[in-house]
């Protein structure tokens, strides 16, 4: 799967994929990752990008010229792209988004800078816009990142062991159950005794359980829709 990064500060977001689980996939070709930088498309005799807003309003906007040639460019060699605009303006990117958009061939992720970006390119260019969470960003590049993240996981082959994607928070209605390690006993503090004893379904339940509590304390929401979609 190839994502292309169209922002101003490539260099914000290379460094993250280069290493770990992401960038083993990238070096065995599973996911590629490039970037385009509008900048390099202006046709402003002084390299501007920006401009005031029309109508008034503090700050700076993303012109629309560097933007859609770098959108054009990008579509110019590659059939299938997904354009997906970084934005407060947005529903708020899931679980269920990620796995859903693993499946395209050619993810674009568009980051804003100042202010944002003109509307009419988000109007006519996007395919889909999301938001990660109700704050604002300084720029689109972390939400980019997040949302490449959060897809690569998903495309086959990607992680080592797949199994894991299965039994991660929210893949049921439940968060994660709370997990341990190695030693058995640290500061003092025990892990869960009945983990110790090898009896998987009394195990599954207890994790169950836990799961249950922890998804009733920090997310009601989640809980809430999960009693009712048993019923
Ligand atoms: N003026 C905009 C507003 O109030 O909606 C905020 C612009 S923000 C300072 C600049 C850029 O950061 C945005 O164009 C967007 O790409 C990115 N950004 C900021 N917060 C974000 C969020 N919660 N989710 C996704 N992108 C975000």
């Amino acid at each position: 799967m190839r994502f292309t990064f169209v922002t101003l500060f490539p260099e914000l977001v290379s460094g993250y994929f280069s290493g770990s689980i992401l960038g083993r996939a990238i070096e065995e070709h599973k996911l590629s990752i490039d970037y385009q930088n509008p900048r390099d498309f202006t046709t402003d005799k002084h390299n501007k990008v920006d401009a005031p807003m029309i109508g008034g309003g503090a700050g700076m906007l993303m012109t629309p010229q560097p933007l859609v040639d770098t959108l054009k460019h990008i579509q110019s060699d590659s059939p299938n792209t997904h354009i997906i605009f970084l934005t407060p303006v947005a529903k708020q990117f899931t679980q269920n988004d990620a796995k859903r958009l693993a499946k395209k061939e050619h993810v674009v992720l568009v980051s804003g800078r100042y202010e944002g970006i003109d509307e009419r390119v988000i109007e006519h260019y996007a395919d889909e816009v999301f938001s990660i969470g109700d704050y604002i960003l300084t720029g689109g590049e972390l939400a980019s990142m997040v949302l490449c993240d959060a897809i690569s996981r998903n495309v086959d082959g990607v992680l080592g062991n797949s199994d894991s994607l299965q039994v991660e928070s929210f893949e049921s209605p439940l968060l994660e159950a709370p997990s341990f390690t190695k030693p058995m006993i640290y500061e003092n503090n025990e892990v869960v005794s009945e983990f110790l004893k090898g009896n998987h379904s009394k195990i599954t339940d207890l994790k169950k359980g836990l799961a249950l509590c922890k998804t009733k304390y920090f997310r009601p929401d989640l809980y809430k829709k999960g009693i009712a979609d048993e019923k």
